[in-house]
């Protein structure tokens, strides 16, 4: 039954001229599950962010959040459908502070960013934006420009310009790739403890992170589904095993 359903795409297609680098994917996720995605390099993996997110536009299927169709929703009403993301390459302000730019994501959902929205006249956001820095373990940086931040804390207030618009959909894209073992550690870490209410879904190139994390992964290789399932059965899955030899 659909109810059981958070998200759901049906045939989702996109292609780059000649390359179909997403071809018919369809898969259901169900609400506060942990869905990991991971694939090759090229496989699609951003791209189904970017379908899902609006951030492009679809050549045809079907998204259904939470039981209605968003395909044809601009990016921007997606979001306040309750739709967050990262992206791979930081969206920070580097010149504006930790306080700042977390402020501001708490006002995108209004009007895009619109950075003439005073600081001190909300007193409901800024309490947000500081409960998040907490969270985020960032509070001890507010007034610090993104800027000064070392990459992971970085990652970190991307996690955390996602979550404060109170998404009920987390979709993060490379959260912990380059970083260090330890950051990603802590970044894991942090993953672990927000999604406890909400859905998540995760791409990484780090299966330690995948399969610490996931409920179910999906394989993603050249533009369509490979396999989805629990971390075990993956792990044990053949053609994944295939497609990973000799890669990563
Ligand atoms: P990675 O793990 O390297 O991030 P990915 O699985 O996220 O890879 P995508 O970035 O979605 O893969 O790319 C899928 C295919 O679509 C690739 O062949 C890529 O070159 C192509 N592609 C993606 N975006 C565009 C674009 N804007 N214009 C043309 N081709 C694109």
């Amino acid at each position: 039954d659909n109810e059981d359903y958070i998200l759901q795409t049906i045939n989702l297609s996109k292609s780059f001229g000649g390359i179909k680098a997403v071809n018919n994917v369809s898969f259901k996720v169900k609400p506060k599950e942990n869905l990991g995605v991971i694939g090759p390099n090229g496989a699609g993996k951003t791209t189904m962010f970017n379908l899902i997110t609006g951030y492009i536009p679809i050549d045809s299927g079907e998204i259904i959040f939470e039981n209605n169709n968003i395909e044809k929703l601009p990016a921007r009403k997606r979001s306040l459908t309750g739709i967050s993301r990262t992206f791979q390459t930081s969206q920070l302000f580097l010149d504006l502070t930790i306080k700042e730019n977390l402020f501001l994501a708490a006002n995108k959902n209004q009007n895009t960013y619109n950075i003439f929205i005073p600081w001190n006249k909300d007193k409901e956001k800024i309490e947000k934006s500081i409960e998040i820095a907490k969270e985020i373990g960032l509070y001890d940086n507010f007034n610090v420009k993104a800027k000064e931040l070392p990459h992971g804390k970085r990652r970190l207030l991307g996690i955390g310009q996602a979550l404060i618009s109170d998404s009920k959909l987390l979709m993060l894209d490379e959260p912990a790739a380059g970083l260090p073992a330890q950051e990603r550690n802590t970044i894991s870490k942090l993953i672990k403890k927000i999604t406890k209410e909400l859905t998540l879904i995760i791409i990484d190139h780090d299966m330690d992170i995948i399969f610490d994390l996931a409920d179910r992964v999906l394989v993603m290789n050249q533009g369509e589904i490979l396999a989805i399932g629990d971390p075990e059965e993956i792990q044990n899955n053949e053609e994944v095993q295939r497609i990973y030899v000799g890669g990563e």
